[in-house]
């Protein structure tokens, strides 16, 4: 999610129009590169690894990890988080395409990968939105209040602004999204039997390392 507070300079980005000519140069490149492989993926997708991912511009799974077409089953939300199993009214997007990769395409692994600078985690460490009505900062409030309970130790630690309480909210949200895989039925079931790994990971904007947790100590680790 982009940081309202702190964009960059909108100058150099391209429009959707500029961007059709790199529509223009995949048909050229890649797709002719790969042809082979787009047949075969026209029959379907068997990805083993799912992704959940910020819908921050920079921070691609696919151009991350340099996957082809069809290797990454992709979820993108605001500050990458799962919520928990919940059977409450509404329409549970991250759950659906949960049960559709685990149960149906079978991942074998869910990866949640939290970054650096992320403007929902921020969101929730400052908890600006709060109050806010839907449609003007409601509905990311409201998002965020997931990490409400994970926020408050971080908050009386290191306060609610700078890097240092951005990062550790933003490792901790990590966490919370694994624990709260773990609320799914189906997603006990398959870390039960073997079936399903679940990884925590954070990519670090500013150096472009990945860290990836380890969940024994609770540390992540450069990749
Ligand atoms: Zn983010």
């Amino acid at each position: 999610m982009p940081n309202p507070e702190n964009h960059g300079s909108d100058a150099r980005m391209k429009t959707f129009d500029e961007m059709i000519d790199g529509y223009g140069r995949f048909r050229e490149t890649d797709w002719q590169h790969q042809r082979e492989r787009w047949e075969e993926l026209r029959e379907g997708q068997s990805p083993q690894v799912m992704v959940i991912s910020c819908s921050d511009s920079r921070v691609d799974p696919a151009q991350i990890f340099d996957v082809a077409p069809g290797e990454l089953f992709v979820v993108r939300n605001v500050a990458a988080l799962v919520p928990p199993f919940e059977t409450t009214p509404g329409r549970h997007g991250v759950s659906a395409a949960l049960e559709f990769a685990v149960q149906f395409l079978k991942v074998k692994e869910v990866v949640v990968m939290g970054h650096g600078m992320c403007g929902g985690c921020q969101a929730a460490l400052t908890q600006d939105l709060h109050g806010n009505d839907l449609g003007a900062g409601g509905f990311v409030a409201h998002w965020i209040d997931m990490l409400d309970e994970t926020r408050e130790p971080i908050a009386e630690k290191f306060g609610t602004a700078g890097r240092e309480a951005e990062r550790a909210m933003e490792l901790a949200a990590v966490k919370v999204s694994l624990a709260n895989l773990r609320t799914f039925p189906c997603v006990q079931e398959k870390e039960a039997s073997g079936e399903l790994k679940l990884r925590g990971a954070y990519f670090a904007i500013s150096d472009g390392v990945l860290h990836l947790l380890d969940e024994e100590s609770g540390e992540f680790r450069p990749a």
